[in-house]
């Protein structure tokens, strides 16, 4: 399995990454993207790549809820970071007016200048978009139709965005998100209408534990990334095993992960 969306930079899991690393190993889980949603977390993401060669990717960017951060020395420092062949997808990076950390005005000039680097770098978005789907599109669309690629990663919105997305050209990640039956409830109507060629599985640990996953024992890990899987192999009446697959092939060629 590839779980294309960690975040060992959190509180949680700082310093475990060892033992988060194994445990993933033992569950199935081969091979993982280290999110940055900063300049210090994206540094953080290439080390831990560095150190664990064909295991661990990391990606560079900087997320909403930190645009407010963002200036010409970011925006260096960054495209420095995407010349590094372990950083394999420009973000996380995207807007969010759910609880506006940054203000949208700072979101869409921190997103803006991180699309339009994109291109250039020839890597894949990884992106993130709540409660912002209109600005989120605007801004996207003329990104795509010169040829950027991308996930939209843990996607909560509904059937309509999602097919937006994928009219566009950008692929969904799946989180578990999907196993919540209050708040994801129009997720879960979507996922049987969407093609598995374009899924891919995430767990965005230290965040979302699947609910289906049973009693919950501390925070989410990669090692919990099948019950992502099961959650959508539920929904569309399909195997496991074969989410699984579909989802892992389609996470190697999108984001170019080697062993
Ligand atoms: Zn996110």
């Amino acid at each position: 399995m590839v779980d294309i969306g960690v975040n060992f930079h959190a509180s949680q899991l700082a310093s475990i990454t060892t033992s988060l690393l194994a445990r993933a190993q033992a569950a199935g889980v081969a091979q993982i993207l280290a999110t940055g949603t900063s300049l210090a977390s994206s540094h953080l993401a290439l080390e831990l790549a560095r150190a664990h060669p064909g295991v661990v990717f990391a990606t560079a960017g900087v997320h909403p809820h930190d645009a407010k951060s963002f200036d010409a020395h970011t925006f260096r420092a960054l495209a420095e970071l995407w010349k590094h062949p372990e950083v394999v997808a420009v973000g996380e990076c995207g807007l969010d007016y759910n609880r506006n950390f940054s203000t949208p005005e700072a979101q869409r000039a921190a997103f803006g200048q991180q699309l339009s680097m994109a291109v250039q770098a020839g890597k894949p978005l990884f992106l993130h978009c709540r409660d912002a789907f209109a600005d989120f599109h605007d801004m996207l669309a003329p990104v795509v139709a010169d040829g950027a690629r991308g996930v939209v990663h843990c996607f909560t919105g509904d059937r309509a965005e999602a097919e937006a997305f994928l009219a566009m050209g950008l692929d969904i990640g799946i989180t578990g998100w999907v196993t919540d039956l209050q708040r994801g409830q129009a997720l879960r109507e979507a996922v049987p209408h969407l093609p598995l060629d374009r899924l891919h599985l995430e767990t965005d640990a230290p965040y979302l534990f699947p609910k289906n996953a049973g009693s919950r024992r501390g925070h989410n890990e990669p090692a919990n990334l099948r019950w992502v899987a099961a959650g959508v192999a539920e929904l569309m009446q399909r195997e496991v095993d074969e989410i699984v697959q579909a989802c892992s092939a389609n996470s190697r060629r999108m984001f170019g992960l080697h062993a």
